[in-house]
């Protein structure tokens, strides 16, 4: 069977690492039909728009797509192409796994953790008013109004919308993930006991559905802060977190510091029935066209799709010939040799020729 997917090159370094997964994708036999959209500065420049519809219409489309960072250009009055992306095709779960390679620098071993990471709401919504303006303080007499509570002369202020629906869904999500791929437990982390609305609704959302799931998922739960600490001393006791955006944005990064940053982070955004496949890291712009980055991010990502499309065969087969790469620390990028400046690096290409040469094998 052929497999169709829109494959979004990016920005900055993103055609180089999208290049090479794309290639490292095709070595595991799997048929793919890609089908190249553009989006960031490629596309502005073509199309005059950041991110023109053809290509929103390619990955409805298609249902699955592979896409490269995209670099925010500052002051275009986009939040971010990211985030656009995501909120047009409702990609309201972002899926996180922070996974120990054996030869990646890290001060932890064995770690297998997934961040389940709601998508679509909370501080991320882009509701903000800003200091000074009429509607600002127009808000700010309704909030004191209703809320009996002062906000103090020349604030800004954020909203965080959390909708039972959305807790739902994303709950719901984590827990037919963790039954998919036989994880063992759901830690729902939110700060509830400051935000008792917002924060408790997520929570009390999270423990009905919980409930339906008692006997094959364990459950827990966890106040953010605390988590953060725990996270940095045992991340062992942990295996799934779910949690509101904010939270989900900051604690996948620790995520990945702790197994080694973002050079091995891979990502996906999933909607219903339709997903965007990324790496965590940006695009990087001073590394552009120099095939010095990493492209292991990127690579997993690719795994993760190929999982999604029923391939799980070939996704352990790719996942298997990064990990031999990394472990055997020949062919690997300046980031995972032990200085930086090591002349033994390879590049960006070759190291995935490297990873094309295992798969095989
Ligand atoms: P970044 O992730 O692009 O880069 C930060 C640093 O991390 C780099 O300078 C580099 O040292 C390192 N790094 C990143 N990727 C690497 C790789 N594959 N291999 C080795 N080292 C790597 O973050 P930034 O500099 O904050 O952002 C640059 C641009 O990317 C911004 O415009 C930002 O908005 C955008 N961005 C896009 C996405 C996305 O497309 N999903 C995500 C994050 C940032």
């Amino acid at each position: 069977m052929t497999h169709k997917v829109t494959l979004i090159p990016g920005d900055g370094i993103g055609p180089e690492v999208t290049f090479a997964a794309r290639r490292c994708i095709e070595a595991t036999g799997v048929k793919i039909e890609w089908e190249e959209a553009i989006a960031g500065e490629e596309a502005l420049q073509k199309t005059g728009e950041l991110l023109p519809e053809e290509t929103l219409e390619s990955i409805k489309r298609n249902k699955v797509c592979l896409k490269g960072p995209i670099t925010t250009p500052i002051g275009s009055g986009f939040r971010s192409v990211n985030v656009a992306i995501r909120q047009a095709l409702d990609l309201y779960a972002c899926l996180r796994p922070a996974k120990s390679y054996p030869g990646v620098k890290s001060s932890y071993k064995d770690i297998d953790l997934v961040v389940v990471r709601e998508n679509s709401e909370d501080l991320y919504a882009g509701i903000e008013f800003e200091e000074g303006k009429t509607a600002t303080l127009e808000v700010i007499a309704e909030i004191e109004r209703e809320a009996g509570k002062k906000i103090r002369l020349g604030s800004a202020v954020s909203i965080k919308p959390i909708s039972r629906f959305a807790s739902e869904r994303i709950a719901v999500f984590a827990f037919e993930y963790a039954m998919r791929f036989k994880r063992r437990k759901i830690t729902v982390v939110t700060k509830a006991n400051i935000m008792k609305f917002t924060d408790g609704l997520f929570l009390n959302v999270a423990r009905e559905v919980a409930k339906r799931y008692a006997g094959k998922i364990v459950f827990e739960e966890a106040l953010v802060d605390n988590m953060a600490m725990q996270l940095v001393q045992k991340p062992h006791n942990f295996d799934i977190l779910l949690l509101p955006n904010l939270y989900g944005d900051i604690l996948s990064d620790l995520c990945a510091g702790l197994v080694g940053g973002l050079g091995v982070a891979p990502g996906a955004n999933f909607g219903d029935g339709i997903a965007v496949f990324e790496a965590v890291h940006g695009s990087a712009p001073k590394y552009k066209g120099m095939n010095k980055v990493n492209p292991t991010a990127m690579i997993l990502s690719g795994a993760l799709m190929l999982r999604y499309i029923q391939e799980g065969k070939a996704a352990d087969k790719l996942e298997t010939a990064v990990k031999e790469v990394i472990a055997e620390g020949k062919d690997v990028t300046y980031d995972l040799k032990p200085a930086p400046d090591d002349h033994t690096a390879a590049g960006t290409q070759e190291m995935a020729n490297a990873i094309i040469s295992r798969i095989k094998k």
